[in-house]
C-alpha cells in the first residue's frame, strides 16, 4: 500500500493573526533570528517560509489526487525557466496577499523592502524561458497535471552592469543566500552516463541486443520548486536537476591514494549544472552544452518512466498517460533516449518502442533563423553518446526508407529531410530528429507556423500534412497584470468583476467604457502613477531626470540585430537632429527607454548597447533639447525590471524584421498594460492587430513576403539611403563620431553593416518607421483619443492569456482536460 498514514491535512490558517504567528516562528526557528537583530532579508526568508508552508499544504493533496485518479501527466521539458521572483506571486495565487502584507506591516516592517530582497530565479535567457514559466503557471491554474523539467544552474543568467556605456557581465550567484522555494530531494537521484562504447550480442533467445558500457557517470539530483496555480486548488512543481559526482567515480582515485585528483574529478562532473549558456537562440558546437542537454533529458526520462511504472505494467499505456513537450530542440535527445531505454533496457521491439515514443512526444519550434537551428557534429556525438548515435542512424534509415518508397527517385528530397546533414562536416540535425520523433509539431504564432510550413519544414509538411500546427503564445495575466499593475487591476475588477484573472476574455467588458469620461480619467491616472513610479526609479538609480509628461516609448528585450534596436536608435537620432535644426519647434516630448542583455560573445550587440548609451549621453545633456527628448538605457533587464517597466509603457516597440520574430511575448505584456504598439507585421503583432484593430496600433513596414522577395532579388541599401536625407544624416552622425568624440571610428563597423548588405533591412523600413512615429506623435497630442485606444488594447487582449495557449495544447496535443 502506498499511503499508510492519514492524508495530509491543513494545519495552518490564513488569517492575519495566524500568519503573524508563522512569521515570528519562522524568524526564530528557521532563520535563527529574533526581531531585535533581524535584517530585512531575514524577514524576507521568514515570509517566504510562511507562504511556502501554505503552498506545501496544497501541493501534497494535488499529487495524491493525480495519483489516485491516474491522471495523464504533461511534462514540459525546457533548458530554461525564467521564473522571476516568487513571493508576491505565490501570495496572490493562494489568495493570502492582503493578509501577509497586513501581518508584515502590523509589525512595523516595510513590505516592499522585504519583497525587494528576493533574488529572482533567472534560469533562462529571454522569451523561450519566460514562456515556459507562463505555461507552468497556466497549467497549474487550469488544474492540468503539468510538470516542468529543467536544470538547476548554480549560475543563472548573468547580471548586466553598464560601465562607461559598455555592458559588463557578472556571474549571478543566485543561490548564495539559499533558495527558500526549493525542496532538495537527495533520495531522487539518477545516474547519467557518457562516453564508452557499444557492444552488440545475441541474448539467450537469439535476439540481437546492444549494451552501452565503459561509460563515465554523473548523478542527477532533483530539486523541486512548487508551482501554485491561481486559486490555490492545484500546486504542481518544476523539477530541476543538479549534477553530483558519483561515489564510484571518486573511489577509483581514492583507492589509488590520490585524494586531490578525486576531488578535482568530483568538481568536474559537477560543472554540468554550473552555468546557463547566456546566448539567446545560438549555442553552437559547445560540448558542455550538448552534455547539459543529455544530462537533463536522461534524468527526466528515468524519473518519468519510474512514475509511470509505479502505476502501470503495460507499456501500451505510455502515450495515454504521458505527454512530453519539447521546448525547442534542446531536449530533442528525448526521442533517442526513450528509444534506448525501451529497446535496450526493457527489451521492447523496435517498432513498438517507436510507436510509443512518437505518440508521447511533441515539439515546439521557436525560431526560423538558420544560425539558431541546432546541429551536432557526428564525431562529437559518437564520442559522447555512441549508442544514441546508432539509434538515430537507425531512425533515419527507416524514415528515409519510407520516404524513398513514397517518393521513388527523389534523392534530393532524401538529402533535405535526412536527420544527418552531409554537406561539409556530417552533423545531426536536432530539429529533424524532433519532427520525426513527434506526433505534433507546433509554431508559436500563426505567421511563424505558416512560415515553418512554407520554409524550413516544407518537406515535412508534405510528408505528414496536419502534423505541424499553431499554438500562439500567451502570457499569464496573474504576473503581468494582476501582480505587476495593481492600479489597473483594481480598475478592471471594478468594471468587469474579478473573473478576468482566469477568464481574460472578460476584459471585453471594458470596451463599453472606452468613451466613458470618468473611466478615461481613472485609466489615465493609473498610467500616470505607473510612469511616476518608473521615473522615480530611473532618477534614483540612473540619475536621469525624466518628465512624466513625456511619452514613454519602450523597447525592452534581448539585444539582437533581428530585433532592430538600431532602427530605434536611428529614429532617436533623427528626432534629435530635427530638434537641433529647429530648437523652437513644438514637438511631443519623448522618453525613449531601452533595455536588454547582449550575449557576452555577441560583439555587435554589445556595440549597440554602447551606442544607445553614447546617444543618451549627448541627447540628455544637450541644453537645446531639454525635456523634448530623453534616452534611458535600463540596465540588467530581467523579470523584475519587466514588471516595473511594462505598466509604465505607453508605446511598445516591436520592430523586428518581418519573418524573424517567431511570436514575441513582450508585445503582449505591454499591450495588456495599456500601451499602444508600434510594430512590424511580424510574430504575434499580426494577431494582436486582428484582435485590437489596425486603428489602435501603428503597424508599418515590409511584410515577411516582401522581405523574402527583396532578399531573393538582392537588396541594395544604398538606394534607400540615397533617397532619404534624414537617414543619410543619421548614419553620418553615428558613423563619423558625433556621439563618440573620444573615438570617432567606434561605430564605423556598425554603419558599414547597414550600408553594405543590411541583412535585416533597416534602411528599407526606416522611412515607414519614421512616418509611423509621426502618427504616434499626432495621436499623443489628443490625450482622449490616445486613452481610448489604450483602453481598447486592454479590452481586446483576452486571447493572449497563456491560459488560452495551454487549453489549446491540452486539447490538440496532450489530450488532457482543462478546468476552465
Ligand atoms: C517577456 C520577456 C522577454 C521576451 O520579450 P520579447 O519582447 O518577446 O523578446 C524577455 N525577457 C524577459 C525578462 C521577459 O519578461
Amino acid at each position: 500500500m502506498r499511503r499508510v498514514g492519514p492524508p495530509v491535512v491543513r494545519l495552518l490558517d490564513d488569517d492575519v493573526e495566524s500568519i503573524r504567528y508563522s512569521l515570528a516562528s519562522h524568524l526564530l526557528y528557521s532563520v535563527g533570528k529574533d526581531p531585535v537583530n533581524a535584517t530585512a532579508r531575514d524577514w524576507f526568508m521568514a515570509a517566504a517560509y510562511t507562504v511556502r508552508d501554505r503552498v506545501s499544504e496544497r501541493w501534497m493533496p494535488t499529487l495524491n489526487r493525480y495519483y489516485d485518479q491516474d491522471q495523464k501527466r504533461v511534462y514540459y521539458m525546457s533548458m530554461e525557466f525564467l521564473i522571476g521572483r516568487t513571493l508576491s506571486n505565490a501570495m496572490i495565487s493562494l489568495g493570502i496577499y492582503d493578509q501577509v502584507k497586513t501581518a508584515i506591516e502590523e509589525m512595523n516592517l516595510d513590505f516592499d523592502e522585504i519583497v525587494g530582497w528576493e533574488v529572482e530565479a533567472a534560469l533562462g535567457n529571454g522569451g523561450l524561458g519566460r514562456l515556459a514559466a507562463c505555461l507552468l503557471d497556466s497549467m497549474a491554474s487550469l488544474d492540468v497535471a503539468g510538470f516542468g523539467y529543467g536544470i538547476r544552474y548554480d549560475y543563472g543568467m548573468f547580471t548586466q552592469h553598464v560601465e562607461h556605456g559598455w555592458q559588463v557581465e557578472s556571474p549571478e550567484n543566485w543561490l548564495r543566500y539559499g533558495n527558500p522555494w526549493e525542496f532538495p530531494r537527495p533520495g531522487v537521484i539518477y545516474p547519467v552516463r557518457f562516453g564508452g562504447r557499444v557492444v552488440h550480442y545475441k541474448d539467450v533467445l537469439g535476439q540481437t541486443r546492444a549494451q552501452w558500457m565503459d561509460t563515465e557517470e554523473v548523478m542527477a539530483m532533483a530539486y523541486d520548486v512548487p508551482v501554485p496555480g491561481y486559486g490555490g486548488k492545484t500546486v504542481n512543481h518544476l523539477r530541476l536537476w543538479s549534477a553530483k559526482s558519483t561515489r564510484e567515480f571518486d573511489l577509483k582515485y581514492f583507492n589509488a591514494g590520490n585524494y586531490i585528483e578525486a576531488v578535482r574529478d568530483k568538481n568536474e562532473s559537477e560543472t554540468l549544472s554550473k552555468v546557463l549558456y547566456p546566448s539567446d537562440i545560438t549555442s553552437r558546437g559547445k560540448e558542455l552544452r550538448f552534455k547539459q542537454e543529455y544530462f537533463f533529458v536522461a534524468a527526466s526520462i528515468q524519473d518519468i518512466l519510474a512514475r509511470f511504472r509505479k502505476a502501470h505494467s503495460d507499456w501500451n499505456k505510455l502515450p495515454e498517460r504521458v505527454a512530453v513537450q519539447l521546448n525547442d530542440t534542446h531536449p530533442a535527445l528525448v526521442v533517442a533516449e526513450l528509444m534506448r531505454v525501451l529497446v535496450d533496457e526493457h527489451h521492447l521491439e523496435w517498432n513498438h518502442a517507436w510507436d510509443l515514443t512518437r505518440r508521447s512526444c511533441a515539439y515546439t519550434n521557436h525560431t526560423l533563423l538558420p544560425e539558431a537551428l541546432e546541429t551536432w557534429p557526428v564525431d562529437m556525438f559518437e564520442r559522447i553518446l555512441p549508442r544514441h548515435l546508432e539509434i538515430i542512424f537507425r531512425i533515419n534509415h527507416e524514415f528515409l526508407q519510407e520516404v524513398r518508397h513514397r517518393h521513388p527517385g527523389d534523392s534530393d528530397l532524401l538529402r533535405r529531410v535526412s536527420l544527418v546533414g552531409e554537406d561539409g562536416e556530417r552533423r545531426v540535425r536536432m530539429a529533424h530528429l524532433a519532427v520525426v520523433g513527434s506526433h505534433k509539431v507546433n509554431g508559436v504564432a500563426a505567421i511563424h507556423t505558416g512560415l515553418m510550413k512554407s520554409t524550413i519544414f516544407s518537406d515535412f509538411e508534405h510528408l505528414s500534412p496536419g502534423k505541424i500546427n499553431n499554438k500562439t503564445n500567451g502570457v499569464t495575466p496573474r504576473r503581468w497584470v494582476l501582480a505587476a499593475n495593481p492600479g489597473l487591476s483594481k480598475l478592471i475588477t471594478e468594471a468587469v468583476g474579478e473573473g478576468w484573472v482566469t477568464h481574460l476574455d472578460r476584459l471585453k467588458g471594458l470596451e463599453k467604457l472606452a468613451d466613458d469620461k470618468d473611466f478615461h480619467a481613472r485609466f489615465a491616472a493609473v498610467k500616470r502613477a505607473n510612469k511616476q513610479h518608473l521615473a522615480q526609479v530611473i532618477g534614483q538609480r540612473l540619475g536621469v531626470d525624466v518628465s512624466v509628461d513625456s511619452l514613454f516609448d519602450v523597447q525592452i528585450k534581448r539585444i539582437h540585430e533581428y530585433k532592430r534596436q538600431l532602427l530605434n536608435v536611428l529614429h532617436v537620432v533623427t528626432r534629435y537632429a530635427r530638434i537641433r535644426a529647429n530648437p523652437t519647434v513644438d514637438v511631443v516630448p519623448r522618453t525613449v527607454i531601452i533595455g536588454g542583455k547582449a550575449a557576452p560573445g555577441y560583439i555587435l550587440a554589445k556595440l549597440i548597447i554602447k551606442l544607445i548609451n553614447d546617444v543618451a549621453d549627448v541627447v540628455n545633456n544637450d541644453p537645446l533639447v531639454g525635456d523634448k527628448l530623453k534616452v534611458v538605457f535600463v540596465p540588467n533587464y530581467n523579470v523584475s525590471t519587466a514588471e516595473l517597466v511594462m505598466p509604465a509603457a505607453e508605446l511598445s516597440e516591436q520592430i523586428s524584421t518581418a519573418g524573424t520574430e517567431a511570436s514575441g511575448t513582450g508585445n503582449m505584456k505591454m499591450s495588456m498594460n495599456g500601451a499602444l504598439t508600434i510594430g512590424t507585421w511580424d510574430g504575434a503583432n499580426v494577431e494582436i492587430c486582428e484582435e485590437v484593430g489596425e486603428d489602435n496600433m501603428f503597424l508599418f513596414g515590409l511584410t515577411a513576403q516582401e522581405v523574402a522577395r527583396r532578399r531573393i532579388d538582392g537588396y541594395d541599401p544604398q538606394i534607400a539611403i540615397n533617397a532619404n536625407d534624414e537617414l543619410k544624416r543619421a548614419l553620418d552622425m553615428i558613423g563619423s563620431g558625433y556621439f563618440s568624440p573620444d573615438q570617432t571610428d567606434r561605430y564605423r563597423s556598425l554603419v558599414e553593416a547597414l550600408t553594405n548588405g543590411d541583412t535585416y533591412l533597416l534602411t528599407a523600413d526606416y522611412p515607414l518607421y519614421i512616418a509611423a512615429q509621426e502618427r504616434v506623435d499626432a495621436l499623443y497630442r489628443d490625450p482622449d483619443e490616445w486613452t481610448r485606444k489604450a483602453i481598447l488594447n486592454v479590452a481586446r487582449m483576452g486571447k493572449f492569456s497563456s491560459d488560452r495557449t495551454v487549453a489549446e495544447y491540452a486539447r490538440d496535443i496532450w489530450g488532457v482536460a482543462t478546468n476552465n
